[in-house]
């Protein structure tokens, strides 16, 4: 297809003449200097990667690799199209464009690179180029002119955004130091580009629109061709230099994120609830448990060290920073990024780096990997620096009698095993081992099984499942904690002790279908478990609830009582954000409220997968904090703030920290179990009909 021509040509031209000398009013002496400044740059560049990948590789190693068709799918989608970016305003503007604008012009410069290679070897005059001309050059021109008004946008925005303190971007002199760079090369790219216009009187104004403005403006001033031509050589120096500085600092300075962010997207390896396994033998030959030097741990999380810009995401979005604990995910990342820049990977992390306190603070809610535009998990190496402190004895206090108690007695309660089915009283609920043939087996846990509250919960979902005919048993005595907690503390072993004992269990009574209305069960059966053996569906209450009163086999009544009053609902981070179960919940709610599945519930200004943590993950649940320190505080107050007369959760955890927190600011809101509020609502249909 021939272009149009564009009204500026000069007449009779025809579009295959369309093009431009490269490197026009440069001579030949300046452009072989650029050359051996460019091989410079790129040997400087080239060194500080080799000698990157080298420290990378001190890690230690990762399970799992990525397959390459995984990690070009994860290139596409999120380094090319962005996609963890989107949605956060004028901060994933300001990122799209820079980005894109800094993707576009270094193809367009490496383009040229070619063009000008090419026509070399192939012995062309300067105005006879090989593939610079006709359509192609009419898109490049028109393409590059755009993306340059791109960069020089974003790093703008990011420049107002970072001196005016809006958000928790850093603001070191470094950072904002990249920016002006990055600034300083998108103007004298269009400066070079308009004094070169003037100086070649050229006329392709539709082909490069910002350029011809530009040129306008600088003739504006009076300059004559031969002074644009003196200025354009002196620019067009001060813009290469700029250009191939920037390059050659690449892997010494914060745009080293930009780097190992690409490479850290590609090869990441975590789901959000999933924790790497510590074996046996690993210990053997290291002599400790987790993270106690940088070297300690894996290639991929130092890599993952060099990916952050320290942009605060994930401090923004922690519930132990916003209550006030000593911990922020960004700082744990930049400090131990300071250590690995200053004494090395050797550097012991306890201590002088990251206190203990600030490790013990996190509840694993997930936010902080949710957030991260480049796919860092703080909560990992959270989790890899508490495994050292437990192997060490370092945890005391309430936290500690929690695991000796899990280990002692099979649960954090330190209650007896033969207690655990108290919560049935009068039911007459199936044990597996009288009912071989179930479907489903309902896993209680520790709480519904000895906290007199949550014991509630398992009652009404026995009650549930027994009015829609569900086949269904529970273990009873044999079932022990999952370890969840303990694992997230950092006590792996006893997590894998406990976890085999009920792997073995499972498979004795065959369960392939397991039921938990505990979030934090749901995930440790679904992911931790599948790391030793355990293959079996893992469903949350809600989604069988749900599921029940869609097919008709639970009928709540219309407009009964949990009708009447207006209902809130919190989401568990561990079923929310780690396992995106976020409609059920609601959908049970809905049509417990009017019987026919049409009411909502009063949303919380936070809500679904950007929900606030409640405080009890990670352990949390068992440290003995004041309750004005507890974490999760704020979410209280919004739930108080909502007007709502219950508030509606899908977590034992939940319900505690809330009812605890409740009880303080407005003791007249209810906090229920989604299955207490659909229980009332069939059974109040039963009783009446
Ligand atoms: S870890 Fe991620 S979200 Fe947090 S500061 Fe670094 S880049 Fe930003
Ligand atoms: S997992 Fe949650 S509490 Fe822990 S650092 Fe991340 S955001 Fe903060």
């Amino acid at each position: 297809m021939q272009p149009a021509l564009p009204a500026e040509l000069p007449a009779g031209a025809e579009p295959a003449q369309l093009t431009r000398e490269v490197f026009g009013n440069v001579p030949a002496w300046a452009q072989t200097l650029f050359y051996l400044l460019a091989a410079a740059a790129v040997g400087v560049f080239v060194y500080g990667i080799v000698r990157r990948v080298r420290l990378w590789r001190k890690g230690r190693p990762a399970c799992d690799a990525v397959s390459w068709r995984t990690a070009v799918r994860r290139l596409l989608r999120d380094v090319l199209l962005q996609k963890r970016l989107w949605g956060r305003g004028m901060a994933s503007l300001a990122h799209v464009l820079l980005f894109s604008g800094f993707v576009v012009l270094l193809i367009g410069t490496t383009l040229i690179g070619v063009e000008h290679f090419l026509a070399d070897v192939l012995g062309r005059e300067p105005n006879a180029p090989v593939f610079h001309k006709g359509l192609y050059f009419g898109v490049y021109e028109l393409v590059t002119d755009t993306f340059g008004v791109a960069l020089i946008a974003g790093c703008g925005m990011f420049l107002v955004r970072r001196l005016r303190g809006t958000g928790s971007f850093a603001r070191s002199p470094a950072d904002v130091g990249v920016l002006v760079a990055l600034l300083a090369i998108g103007v004298t790219g269009y400066a070079v580009e308009s004094l070169r216009i003037i100086h070649a009187e050229t006329r392709l104004a539709g082909l490069s629109p910002v350029g011809y403005l530009c040129a306008a403006a600088f003739q504006g001033t009076g300059i004559g061709r031969e002074a644009a031509g003196q200025f354009h050589f002196l620019l067009w120096w001060t813009h290469a230099a700029l250009a191939l500085g920037f390059i050659a600092l690449m892997p010494y300075t914060r745009l080293l994120h930009s780097l190992a962010g690409m490479v850290n997207l590609a090869i990441r390896d975590h789901a959000l609830g999933v924790l790497q396994p510590v074996s046996i033998a690993e210990v053997e030959t290291t002599g400790q448990i987790g993270v106690a030097r940088l070297a300690d741990f894996s290639y991929r999380q130092l890599i993952e060290l060099d990916a952050c810009v320290s942009c605060g995401r994930c401090e923004d979005s922690c519930p132990a920073f916003e209550a006030g604990k000593p911990l922020s995910p960004r700082n744990v990342v930049q400090d131990l990024v300071g250590a690995m820049n200053g004494p090395g990977l050797e550097q012991n992390v306890h201590g002088d780096v990251i206190a203990a306190e600030t490790l013990w603070s996190c509840t694993t809610c997930g936010a902080c990997a949710d957030v991260c535009p480049l796919g860092i998990s703080p909560m990992r190496m959270i989790t890899d620096m508490r495994r050292y402190l437990i192997g060490e004895g370092a945890l005391r206090g309430s936290p500690a009698v929690a695991l000796q108690k899990t280990e002692r007695a099979g649960n954090p309660w330190g209650m007896a095993a033969s207690d655990r089915l108290a919560w049935a009283a009068g039911l007459d609920v199936p044990l597996a081992s009288e009912r071989p043939d179930f479907e489903w087996l309902y896993w209680v846990g520790c709480a519904a099984a000895y906290d007199r509250r949550a014991q509630k919960v398992a009652r009404s979902v026995a009650r549930l499942l027994k009015a829609a005919n569900v086949n269904f048993a529970v273990l009873g005595t044999e079932e022990r904690c999952t370890g969840e907690s303990a694992r997230r503390m950092g006590d792996e072993f006893l997590f894998q002790q406990l976890a085999e004992q009920n792997v073995a269990t499972f498979a004795s009574r065959g369960a392939k279908k397991i039921l938990a209305h505990c979030p934090h069960c749901v995930n440790s059966l679904r992911n931790d478990y599948s790391q030793f053996g355990g293959q079996f569906e893992v469903v949350h209450h809600s989604q069988l609830l749900s599921e029940l009163v869609q097919q008709g086999r639970l009928k709540p009544a219309a407009h009964g009582k949990s009708a009447a009053g207006s209902i809130t609902y919190h989401d568990p981070c561990y079923l929310a954000r780690v396992s995106g179960v976020t409609e059920p919940p609601r959908a049970v709610l809905a049509a417990s409220a009017s019987g026919t599945g049409q009411a909502t519930v009063v949303e919380l200004p936070r809500n679904r997968r950007q929900t606030a943590c409640c405080g009890a993950g990670g352990g949390r649940m068992w440290f003995d904090d004041a309750l004005a320190q507890r974490v999760g505080q704020t979410r209280v107050r919004e739930i108080a703030a909502s007007g709502s007369d219950t508030v509606a959760v899908a977590c034992p955890f939940c319900l505690v920290m809330l009812t605890d927190g409740l009880a303080a600011h407005r003791p007249d809101v209810q906090v229920r179990d989604i299955a207490e509020v659909l229980a009332e609502a069939v059974f109040e249909r039963e009783a009446n009909s």
